[in-house]
């Protein structure tokens, strides 16, 4: 069977990102639930309590990972580098995102890894899980089809579940094209550079005329997030913008005043 870059390859392209964990027996169960799928990314995001002798206990020997796990701040900092975010949640919020089930989300995140793309798969805070904002910033969420008055699954079982899913993936696996090494797709980083000179261009132009800008970001985030754009369509979108900007400081009634 063809493997492509090599299945280990693609799976190390994969980050399991666990926001804001509040127990850390959980940390560990993800961090063995990974490792038993050939997974070794994982990422904390505002861990509650770690390291913790809990965590190390419940990892059973996959403490490596426990290790090597990076512990962000913030959000932002983890997806900065990464080019493709699915969000794993049960519940359906806000503006939709597109909706994959664990199959096709683990599809989607292998075919992008396999690219040589950075994908961050993630995973909520356990009362609370993914906040709006959060699930914002993802290409898509994916929803565990779980029955609808008892849909929340245990942190770490959900984190098997996806595991597995790539792992078939993985298995699997055929050659996959690399992505285009001249023109990859922007991280996330850029395209938050973006969305916040789009938002003040927004203003500038007087788009909201004085409505809440709210609904519209959350359906522009969703276009272009689904766009994947990369970094040279950014460039040229952000040349678009400071033209909008420059003809809107222009059209100012005291512009030529200051001419
Ligand atoms: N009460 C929280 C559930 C948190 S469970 C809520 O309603 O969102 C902890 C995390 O496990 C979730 O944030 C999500 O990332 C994952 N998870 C649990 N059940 C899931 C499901 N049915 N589908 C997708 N992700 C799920």
């Amino acid at each position: 069977m063809g493997m492509g870059m090599g299945m280990g390859t693609a799976l190390s392209n994969i980050d399991c990102v666990l926001v804001r964990p509040q127990h850390p027996g959980n940390i560990g169960a993800a961090a063995r639930a990974l490792r038993t799928m050939g997974l070794s990314r994982l990422l904390l995001v505002a861990p509650r309590c770690f390291p913790d002798a809990e965590a190390n206990a419940l990892a059973a020997g996959a403490d490596a990972l426990l290790d090597a796990a990076p512990v962000h701040a913030t959000l932002d900092t983890t997806l900065a580098g990464c080019t493709l975010a699915l969000g794993l949640s049960a519940r359906r919020r806000g503006v939709r995102l597109d909706e994959l089930d664990p199959r096709a989300g683990a599809a989607r995140a292998f075919a992008h890894a396999a690219a040589g793309g950075r994908v961050a798969l993630l995973f909520g805070n356990e009362r609370t899980g993914l906040e709006n904002d959060e699930l914002a910033r993802c290409h898509a969420m994916v929803r565990i089809p779980s029955v609808d008055d008892f849909s929340s699954l245990n942190l770490a079982q959900a984190v098997q579940l996806m595991a597995y899913e790539l792992r078939l993936c993985a298995l699997a696996a055929a050659p996959v094209a690399p992505m285009d090494a001249a023109d990859p797709p922007a991280g996330l980083r850029e395209v938050e550079t973006f969305f916040a000179h789009l938002w003040q261009t927004l203003d500038a132009i007087d788009f909201h005329k004085g409505r809440a800008p709210y609904t519209v970001e959350r359906r522009l985030r969703r276009l272009f997030l689904r766009a994947q754009p990369s970094l040279r369509e950014l460039r040229i979108l952000h040349g678009m913008l400071a033209d909008a900007e420059r003809m809107a400081q222009l059209a100012r009634p005291d512009a030529t005043m200051r001419e």
